[in-house]
């Protein structure tokens, strides 16, 4: 026989913005369909409306694009099997709650929320679990018919065994068993006719032939519960299989949906597009999330989608908790910047730079990215690097301007003598510069770290900055021009003829 075809789904609840931990099952979800040639599903599980949130989908969808986990049916795509929104499903929910009821596999409850608070309250205080006590599970149809004269709508609630022990087996995990006692009788349709999380999500990955559920490791005190349900269908569930845990990069404690600071004051980032506004990469983030519980190979770290999807395995998922690296992040962030080109990574920086308040066309940014690329670990880095390309350098002291072992009149002197060159030089390039740069140091007598460095100085108000030749050619001939005659002017105004800062004398 055949085997089925793998079907799986990412079914986040948009109750906020789109968490790091979201986004890896939903990558694991994706690698694994497209590994096997399947289908991955988009759901959207929006049925508890008190923690809905506008503007969740919304940020999920951006993300989800963001990293490239394309979606093969879903809200937009549409499919066999739509809608794939749960709140436009419900009528589907009733009537399968309809058929658990004829079966008498569910029943109503008619417990007030006042009765069951009191209940829980007991429970806690007498040192007992929390749990419903079934007052409801045995009615006669006359107590039933005295509840609905006073008009109480019930919730529906499953018939769970009160013995015997409920075992699935995780694809990761192995065989996990629960006895049937410790489970009490889960709502499945509440008292406003929307269904819970726990009969919508098996009702509809039953009927979107979800074959395989990958999912956080949260989820598992869940699943005997839908084993349950899925028997009260009389229906075969999925293969489930529960991806570890994350954790903060101190190894202690989840990585949070709370914004925290790491040991190093810096804020721990969790949401997808607080990495995207952080300057990284979709496809860093993409390769590094794959790593976070699965191992690609003995040593390799970095890979392509390609690779990924080649490799990706649900055997090699691992049981244990993994740790989420910004520092391994950051690295090969730094990585697939550099491996990018030179017109991808100024594509990348002009939306950047521009909301740094630098606004670049095409033939500048490809410029910076020149400049940057070999120095920058988030794009975000490179905005500071060449602002003062593009503002009037900020005040500076002229003292800078005069180099070890110069005077003033010496650096005017080779300020002067610069500008000169800058001005005749043909083409305003890296390399004519250059060439014309290093032999006017000889011709100055001065070696080439004293001119280079005034310059810098003239040109960028700094006495660190990107490399000098690249720095010019993007800045411009008459930029450059007008800066070192700026520089001249200011050293010019100077009234004590004074040395260097450097040389201490
Ligand atoms: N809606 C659930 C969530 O938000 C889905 C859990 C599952 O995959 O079954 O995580």
């Amino acid at each position: 026989m055949a085997e089925p075809r793998v079907r799986v789904r990412y079914a986040p609840s948009p109750t906020g913005s789109f968490h790091v931990g979201g986004a890896r099952t939903a990558l694991y979800n994706w690698l694994y369909a497209r590994h096997t040639g399947g289908t991955f599903v988009l759901r959207i599980e929006d049925t508890d409306r008190t923690r809905y949130r506008p503007g969740a989908l919304h940020d999920l969808l951006e993300g989800l694009r963001w990293l490239g986990l394309d979606w093969d049916e879903g809200p937009d795509a549409g499919g066999p099997f739509g809608p794939y929104t749960q709140s436009e499903r419900v009528a589907l929910y009733q009537e399968h709650t309809n058929r658990l009821l004829a079966k008498g596999a569910a029943y109503p409850c008619y417990c007030t929320p006042e009765r069951l608070s009191a209940l829980r309250a007991e429970q806690r205080r007498a040192g007992a679990t929390p749990g419903y006590d079934r007052a409801c599970r045995e009615l006669t149809q006359r107590q039933i018919a005295e509840y609905e004269a006073q008009g109480i709508t019930p919730v529906i609630r499953l018939r769970v065994p009160l013995e015997g022990q409920t075992t699935f087996h995780d694809a990761i995990r192995g065989d996990i068993t629960v006895s049937n006692r410790t489970l009490d009788d889960l709502v499945l349709l509440k008292s406003d006719g929307f269904p819970t999380y726990h009969l919508a999500n098996i009702v509809d990955d039953h009927l979107m032939a979800i074959s395989h559920v990958m999912r956080g490791d949260e989820w598992i005190p869940s699943t005997p519960r839908h084993v349950l349900l899925y028997q009260a269908f009389g229906w075969e569930p999925p293969v489930f299989a529960h991806l570890p845990l994350i954790l903060n990069p101190t190894g202690k404690g989840k990585l949070s949906k709370r914004k925290e600071k790491g040991p190093d004051g810096r804020d721990y980032l969790v949401m997808v597009h607080e990495f995207k506004q952080a300057g990284y990469l979709p496809e860093a983030l993409f390769n590094y999330l794959a790593l976070v519980g699965w191992s690609y190979g003995e040593q390799e770290e970095l890979f392509s989608r390609a690779q990924a999807i080649a490799a990706f395995d649900i055997g090699g998922i691992s049981k244990s908790p993994a740790v989420f690296s910004y520092d391994k992040l950051a690295w090969m962030n730094g990585v697939y910047i550099r491996q990018l080109t030179l017109e991808d990574l100024a594509g990348r920086l002009e939306p950047v730079l521009a909301r740094a308040g630098i606004i670049v066309g095409p033939s500048d940014a490809l410029r910076v990215a020149r400049l940057v690329q070999e120095r920058i670990t988030t794009l975000n880095d490179a905005p500071a690097l060449v602002d003062f390309a593009f503002r009037e350098p900020a005040e500076y002291d002229p003292a800078l301007l005069i180099q070890k072992k110069m005077t003033r009149e010496d650096t005017l002197r080779a300020l002067d003598a610069a500008r000169d060159a800058l001005e005749a030089v043909e083409p305003f390039s890296e390399q004519a510069l250059e060439a014309t740069l290093r032999p006017l140091a000889e011709a100055l007598g001065l070696k080439v770290g004293q001119l280079f460095g005034a310059i810098r100085v003239a040109v960028t108000g700094r006495t660190v900055a990107p490399p000098l030749f690249g720095t010019l050619e993007l800045l411009g001939r008459d930029e450059v021009v007008a800066r070192l005659r700026r520089a001249e002017e200011l050293l010019a105004r100077q009234e004590t003829p004074y040395r260097s800062p450097d040389t201490g004398n």
